[in-house]
């Protein structure tokens, strides 16, 4: 069994515009943009990374939005829902604040005997926050959004399967054990973790496949420490039978991907080095970074990206 995992690192999903996305998270929601660069494998559309001060892993949402992009459609084999955790006492906060923002359809929760708000980002994404009592991280303030309000992090992230049965084993494999279940809907969690330690798998034998788009999310990266640790994730994986790609420098993290029986890609990223690797943390997420294998398109990329 794998015991390297530390929870989740980041969730990346897909926009179909770069400054309404940037808008919602920072304006609406309040994090952090703790870094600004592009897609490493399609240069001329951006990366974005919001999360709290310093991008800990396990607060790190990041985006590609292509512009234009056509409107996923929910179904399974996807992660159906991102959630974030936020101070005991906060929803009524945000639930105001939503509506203040002109957003619709926000909706208040409980399951697992945890009070949520579900609502939509700008293309649909589903999100909730959650309260979360005793939770140790430090959310990133302003834009309105103080201390008693601010998000801490992942809580979550929530598959929608077909069937559950080889992604709940896999799961157990990684080192995440079995700890509820509410009607169709089965919680894993991982001890040691960095407190974004639960997966939930919702089960929905008769629905149909996810069309990824806009307001999909595109992978679940999951967090280990090191390079070390990461190379001994994957080759417990690969002596499981499933096909990991080599592992791939991101600059931020290292990177190594797989898919999963119920059709969700996974990512394993590392801790190290950081995003703080290429710019100070009081200025994180200020300028264009790009790598080095594209940074003779800066130029024509300044031009062409939308301003955020
Ligand atoms: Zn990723």
């Amino acid at each position: 069994m794998i015991k390297q995992i530390r929870g989740l690192h980041h969730v990346t999903s897909l926009a179909s515009n770069a400054r309404d996305n940037n808008a919602f998270f920072t304006d609406v929601l309040g994090l952090r943009r703790i870094k600004k660069t592009v897609n490493f494998d399609q240069p001329n559309v951006y990366h974005l990374y919001y999360g709290d001060e310093g991008g800990t892993p396990g607060t790190v949402m990041t985006y590609f939005p292509f512009p234009g992009m056509h409107k996923g459609a929910p179904g399974t084999g996807e992660v159906g829902s991102t959630r974030f955790a936020v101070p005991k006492g906060s929803l009524s906060f945000w639930r105001q604040r939503f509506e203040d923002k002109g957003m619709a359809g926000s909706e208040m929760n409980n399951a697992f005997g945890e009070q949520s708000i579900a609502f939509q980002g700008p293309d649909d994404d589903g999100f909730e926050l959650i309260e979360v009592a005793d939770d140790g991280r430090v959310g990133w303030t302003g834009n309105g959004v103080g201390e008693q309000a601010a998000i801490h992090g992942f809580h979550s992230a929530s598959m929608r399967l077909r069937d559950a049965e080889a992604t709940g084993e896999l799961l157990s494999f990684m080192g995440y054990e079995q700890i509820d279940k509410a009607g169709n809907t089965t919680r894993y969690a991982v001890a040691g973790g960095n407190e974004a330690n639960i997966i939930d798998i919702e089960t929905l034998p008769s629905a149909d496949h996810a069309d990824q788009g806009a307001g999909s999310v595109h992978h679940i990266a999951f967090a280990v420490e090191d390079r070390a640790a990461q190379l001994e994730v994957r080759k417990a994986l690969m002596d499981t039978g499933y096909q990991v790609t080599p592992v791939i420098d991101r600059d931020y993290f290292w990177a190594i991907y797989f898919r999963t029986p119920g059709g969700v890609l996974f990512e394993v990223a590392t801790n190290e080095p950081g995003f703080d690797r290429d710019e100070d943390t009081a200025h994180l997420g200020e300028a264009l970074k790009l790598p080095t294998q594209h940074e003779h398109l800066r130029e024509r990329l300044e031009e062409t990206l939308q301003p955020l």
